[in-house]
């Protein structure tokens, strides 16, 4: 699973990262660091409720197989 980073449209709520720091990571002034999250598998759920959370929709849920290959590749590196 990836998490699709809409950067521009995010305004800094900083909700995402109440709902798991570990995955979503902030700048100094609160706003999203711009690149797709690749999600370990086991963070899903974590990864899900924090795109949720957000008020400005610019955290977009990835499930298709390239995102889930993405996250494989990744994790046998
Ligand atoms: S919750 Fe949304 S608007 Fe707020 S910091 Fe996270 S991505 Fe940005």
């Amino acid at each position: 699973m990836r998490i699709i980073v809409h950067h521009a449209t995010c305004q800094g709520h900083a909700r995402c990262w109440a709902q798991a720091p570990d995955i979503f990571k902030l700048d100094d002034e609160g706003y999203i660091l711009p690149g797709d999250i690749n999600v370990a598998e086991g963070d899903e759920l974590l990864a899900s409720r924090g795109a949720q959370a957000c008020p400005e929709r610019a955290l977009e849920i990835d499930r298709t197989a390239a995102a889930l290959e993405s996250v494989f590749i990744q994790s046998r590196v």
